[in-house]
């Protein structure tokens, strides 16, 4: 039996924390927060419930996989999520990939040619990204490790080849290719999921968002209270409210933790949590991490944060249901000007496409009878207007107001008369989400997706081993592209690390 802490009750500390406690470890978990979750969780605000962080995932066979390892799964109330789409061009509620594509042609009927060609390359893509009923490889060991490789073991020149054409190219690059620049389809290609991301992704995504994309009816923070109190059943300790300050060495091994001006002692210590706060800040001693790779680590791209509007709606959920159809519409409807890397634009909010996403409409309890709740996302450029007003409160509130203010009259095109309708309001901004999981600049999926930006070389490894001996990545930032997926890989490489 080891001796382990883990730094982080997010999904990724969570799950950690379950299979060791399984395997027999003494663990305990500190969170800096007063609940468990992280970014998979949620609040109540005067009755409404909304989602903290993400409020969907997709990789359903890996998170079902962990779920019933650990024995909660039947607790849990998934649900697969429709997602519909929104332009001046188009519209529609695409269940497959090639719904999708159908979508396409019918609003863009001149630009056949083009779409075909593009088609062609996008359908090889997505044709190797590989099974979505099978777990990723990293949960799996043995027999089962090598059944879910072997699509790719397959496939092995063919995804070479594509890596090769694709690998380095964002999806503004791949758009480039097919479409001029700043036309319609040129946007809405490049502007599918995150800002310049890997052009090898932008077929998973489109395909995974549409088969599967999941969440939980009860709320994500249901789950991660399911899944801490089947680790403290298991004997796991979780202590909330516990900001651990510093992670203490002895020799180049990590030996313990120090929180609220206690010491506590360790085997291991899974920092389950931001990566560069891990190493730049709560280390005690970074002799043994080389100059060059701290500036590395400091400098290295984050992914973007989100703005989030929450609404309390004096609506009912049939009403919202007229206009939204489904409880999560991305629109594209991005004004002139429009440019997520300009930090200095103080008309950024006016000019952004809205996504909606309203809990209510997945459950009625999350919000009061006959009401509904409903969140306003846009990601934002890094560190907007000074990051926020410069660490001035009365600029932050001011810009928070406004960027909400024009948030709402932006949904207006989905909802008319919003306005009239909200009881409550309120809203996150990236300082926000830092200051609540402490993920750098509010950074929504660990690292940038941008390709030309990485901080690992493979984007699809799992890196939980740092400088330090015995001091284990357990979150997101263990891969690239972090999100669910990258905490739950990070998750099970700890646990298998840790005889
Ligand atoms: C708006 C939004 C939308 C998203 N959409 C998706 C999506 O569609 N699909 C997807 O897969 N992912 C999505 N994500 C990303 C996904 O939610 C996260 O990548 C994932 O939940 C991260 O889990 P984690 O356990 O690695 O870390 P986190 O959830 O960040 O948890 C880290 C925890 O560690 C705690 N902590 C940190 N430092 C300390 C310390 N020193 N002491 C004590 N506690 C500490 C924090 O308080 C936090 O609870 C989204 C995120 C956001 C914000």
């Amino acid at each position: 039996m080891k001796k382990v802490i883990i730094i982080g009750s997010g999904i990724g500390g969570l799950i950690a924390g379950n299979l060791l406690a399984k395997k027999g470890h003494q663990v305990t978990i500190f969170e800096s927060h007063s609940r468990p979750g992280g970014y998979t969780a949620g609040f109540y605000r005067k009755g409404y419930y909304f989602e903290s962080g993400t409020v969907s995932f997709e990789a359903s066979a890996s998170v079902f996989k962990a779920m019933k390892e650990i024995g909660v799964f039947e607790k849990i109330d998934f649900v697969k999520q429709k997602i519909r789409f929104v332009s001046e061009d188009l519209e529609g509620t695409p269940e497959t990939y090639d719904d999708y594509k159908k979508m396409i042609y019918t609003a863009f009927p001149s630009d056949k040619e083009k779409l075909d060609t593009l088609f062609s390359d996008l359908d090889k893509i997505v044709g190797l990204m590989g099974d979505v009923d099978k777990p990723m490889p990293f949960l799996c060991s043995g027999l089962e490790m090598l059944t879910s490789m072997l699509h790719y073991i397959v496939n092995s020149p063919k995804l070479i080849k594509l890596s090769k054409q694709y690998g380095r190219m964002t999806s503004s690059e791949f758009a480039a290719k097919y479409f001029e620049k700043d036309s319609k389809l040129f946007k809405l290609f490049s502007g599918f999921g995150y800002p310049d991301m890997p052009a090898m992704f932008l077929g998973g995504a489109i395909s995974g968002i549409f088969s599967d994309y999941w969440t939980v009816k009860g709320g994500m923070q249901s789950w991660a209270d399911i899944l801490a109190e089947n680790f403290r059943k298991q004997g796991g300790e979780l202590q909330l409210d516990s900001y651990v300050d510093k992670i203490i060495t002895k020799n180049g091994s990590a030996v313990g933790v120090s929180c609220k001006n206690n010491v506590y002692d360790a085997d291991y210590v899974i920092s389950a949590g931001d990566y560069k706060k891990t190493l730049l800040k709560l280390l005690d001693d970074k002799s043994f991490i080389s100059q060059e790779l701290q500036d590395n680590i400091d400098k290295a791209a984050v992914s973007e944060g989100f703005f989030t509007v929450y609404l309390g709606l004096n609506m009912s959920n049939e009403e919202l249901g007229k206009y939204m159809r489904v409880p999560h519409v991305f629109t594209f409807n991005n004004k002139p000007g429009y440019d997520i890397y300009n930090s200095e634009d103080s008309e950024f909010f006016s000019k952004t496409s809205v996504s909606f996403y309203s809990p209510s409409m997945v459950n009625p309890k999350h919000a009061p009878e006959g009401k509904s709740s409903l969140m306003l996302q846009s990601i934002v450029p890094y560190h907007w207007l000074n990051n926020w007003g410069g660490g001035d409160k009365d600029v932050y509130k001011q810009l928070k107001k406004k960027a909400m203010e024009a948030m709402i009259i932006g949904a207006t095109g989905l909802i008319p008369n919003l306005k009239e309708y909200i009881a409550y309001r309120d809203a996150a901004t990236p300082l926000t989400y830092e200051r609540f999981t402490h993920n750098t600049a509010g950074a929504s999926s660990a690292w940038s997706w941008n390709p030309k930006k990485k901080f690992y070389k493979n984007t699809m490894s799992v890196n939980i081993k740092t400088p330090v001996k015995n001091l284990y990545i357990g979150s997101c930032w263990a891969m690239q592209i972090g999100g669910v997926p990258g905490a739950l890989a990070a998750a099970y490489q700890c646990a298998k690390n840790i005889k």
